[in-house]
């Protein structure tokens, strides 16, 4: 409950490891086993989630971390053994991983096979994995963008609503982002393209601040923040405008969530509220990479990491996405 501390987590370290599969790891067709050497690490907000049980999910099993046990995430990693036919030593995989720097997982449901290498790997933790992914699928898919829209990006400068406001830029809408620092604010304006960014900590009415920067009201909302945010937005979309809840990132350190008080606005405004989750949408992942690929190699899109290194720099860098230290996608570099 309440902030995750890095105190909470722990490096301990194995007496031994075997790096090689035994035979029957090989051999039992449910259990298709990969050894992986992880390169990459992800720190996302959905980990957070992960260390309580949350009412209503309760059913899903094995949803939260085990105390004691390794915290699992994305990650890039390198197959060094495989008891399964499409993957083999030496492949580079991402997808569900643990937080240790060798993990035994089972294929081919928890890993995809990374088959373009000519970007940086720690790329398929971020705008070529789950983020990525997430951003397109939001913004594309749930969105419905029209050029010419007005639109506003709360955790503007993190993994995904970096992408989220480039997507909206290329598509010739009027975009304008929040975050937690000066610093941040220049980023999106400077380096990703944003025409306006505000500091939400120096905002004391937040209403005020969209009636700066949207007189004529917002037509899509890409939610990651939740909260009074949320509230505000809600005063000032336009008829028939959407939000897509990608996530509430205020909500999830506290023991009872915030109030929004202005829901009648959905109905005033016939707004389109639509929460998603990007596990509904990976047989999508495929095309959204070849769709990216160009775009990144011709630097039509930028994308900005943070990357600490070391399994020892992991808590902090989890942690710290709670108190917006991250600028950009926070990855921990594992693969020295
Ligand atoms: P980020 O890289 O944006 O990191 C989190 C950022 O959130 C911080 O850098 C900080 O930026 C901001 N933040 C932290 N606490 C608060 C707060 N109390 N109020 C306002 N802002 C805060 O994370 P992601 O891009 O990976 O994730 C963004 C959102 O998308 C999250 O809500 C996440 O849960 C959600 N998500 C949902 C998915 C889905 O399938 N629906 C998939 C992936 C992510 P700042 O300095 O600006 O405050």
């Amino acid at each position: 409950t309440g902030f995750p501390k890095e105190s909470d987590l722990y490096v301990s370290s194995t007496a031994t490891i075997k790096l090689k599969l035994s035979e029957p790891e090989h051999e039992g067709s449910s259990n298709k086993l990969v050894l992986v050497k992880n390169l990459y690490l992800s720190c996302d907000p959905y980990q957070r989630l992960l260390m309580e049980r949350i009412e209503g999910l309760s059913s899903q099993p094995n949803s939260s971390f085990t105390p004691g046990s390794p915290i699992y995430g994305y990650g890039v990693a390198k197959v060094l053994d495989s008891g399964h036919p499409d993957l083999k030593a030496g492949d580079l995989v991402w997808g569900t991983t643990y937080w240790e720097e060798y993990s035994r997982i089972p294929a081919p449901e928890g890993l995809i096979k990374i088959q373009h290498t000519d970007v940086p790997l720690s790329y398929y933790t971020g705008i070529l994995g789950m983020p990525g992914l997430t951003a397109y699928v939001g913004f594309y898919e749930i969105c419905s963008p029209k050029k010419g829209e007005h639109v506003f990006i709360s955790a503007a400068a993190g993994a995904v609503g970096q992408l989220v406001g480039q997507f909206a830029k290329l598509m010739g809408c009027y975009v304008v982002g929040s975050a937690g620092s000066k610093e941040k604010v220049d980023l999106l304006k400077n380096k990703l393209g944003f025409d306006e960014a505000f500091n939400y900590k120096e905002e004391a009415d937040l209403n005020a601040a969209f009636k700066r920067y949207f007189p004529e009201g917002i037509d899509i909302y890409f939610e990651n923040v939740g909260g009074k945010m949320l509230d505000a937005v809600l005063l000032n979309m336009r008829l028939h405008g959407r939000i897509a809840v990608c996530g509430m990132i205020s909500q999830y350190n506290l023991d009872q969530a915030e109030g929004v008080t202005n829901l009648m606005h959905l109905v005033y405004k016939r707004i389109r509220l639509h929460g998603f989750s990007v596990r509904d949408h990976y047989h999508l992942h495929s095309k959204f990479v070849e769709s990216m690929l160009p775009y990144i190699r011709q630097g039509k899109i930028v994308y900005m990491e943070d990357i600490v290194e070391g399994l020892e720099s992991g808590p902090r860098a989890l942690v710290g996405l709670f108190k917006g230290l991250n600028f950009g996608k926070q990855v921990v570099d594992i693969s020295a």
